[in-house]
């Protein structure tokens, strides 16, 4: 999976010159990376480090994507499910933004408690969810494949998910389809109900910016000819977003967005 990033100053450059022909990028073609940091040299030689702000479970969601338009079933699947994963460490992040600022090695040392347990993440969010917003949060369950029309077989969510990462289970293009489609619509169905209320939204926003402290360090340790810029990009699935959106069917048959683009190796 490859990322295409505008140069930014190549994009300055034609604004700047000639803003009547519009936005016209010039993209450099990169593997996505785990720390969303990416050091950028375009055909113009300009040389920029840029720091996506996307959090991780965007990242992955986008992935499962690729993989599932491209026929790889199983790795949609197993891309989703992680995804769901750290979407839970994001709202664990956000449900607990005061409690951490005011003691990070505090939380630090209940995170390692679990970090390696998604089935303990699930257990705490719950927890979290119920606490701060004093309603239960939704469940991931047959009734909420049954809501929205569909079917993993037999099976409940997270058992096709174990059997998918954990015994090697091959599922069919429906199964993953609809694996994929029940995750997006959770997604956006607790986040939509969070960021209803002002100081969750805000939160969630703090929780981004959590995210990126350690990436932001890169800023400083680079020569004051690199352009260096910070933003989201725009992603197939937007699946954090909390506007309507595109249908799960929309995201999956969409033509790449003009600042993303997804390319096999
Ligand atoms: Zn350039």
């Amino acid at each position: 999976m490859k990322l295409a990033i505008a140069c930014p100053v190549c994009t300055l450059e034609r604004m700047t010159k000639n803003p009547s022909a519009g936005y016209s990028p010039n993209h450099i073609k990169v593997p996505l990376q785990d720390d969303n940091v990416y050091a950028l040299t375009c055909s113009q030689g300009h040389e920029s480090l840029i720091i996506l702000r996307n959090p991780k479970c965007e990242w992955l969601f986008e992935s499962g994507i690729l993989a599932l338009k491209d026929g790889y079933y199983r790795e949609a699947v197993t891309s989703f499910a992680a995804s769901l994963e750290r979407f839970y460490e994001y709202l664990i992040t956000a449900l607990t933004i005061t409690e951490r600022k005011a003691d990070p090695e505090g939380f630090q040392r209940v995170w390692k408690s679990m970090v390696n347990q998604s089935e303990r993440q699930i257990g705490a969010v719950n927890f979290l969810f119920f606490k701060c917003l004093g309603k239960p949060m939704s469940s991931l369950d047959k009734a909420f494949l049954d809501t929205h029309g569909l079917s993993l077989g037999k099976r409940e969510p997270v058992n096709f998910r174990n059997v998918v990462v954990h015994q090697g289970f091959i599922p069919d293009r429906q199964a993953a389809i609809h694996y994929g489609e029940a995750i997006y619509k959770y997604i956006r169905q607790v986040l939509t109900g969070i960021s209803s209320i002002t100081l969750w939204k805000q939160n969630l926003l703090e929780a981004t910016n959590l995210a990126l402290e350690k990436s932001r360090d890169a800023f400083g340790k680079v020569a004051t000819s690199v352009q260096t810029e910070s933003f989201f990009l725009d992603t197939t699935s937007c699946i954090l977003s909390t506007d309507s959106g595109p249908s799960f069917g929309g995201v999956l048959f969409a033509p790449e967005r003009s600042l993303i683009e997804y390319m096999g190796e």
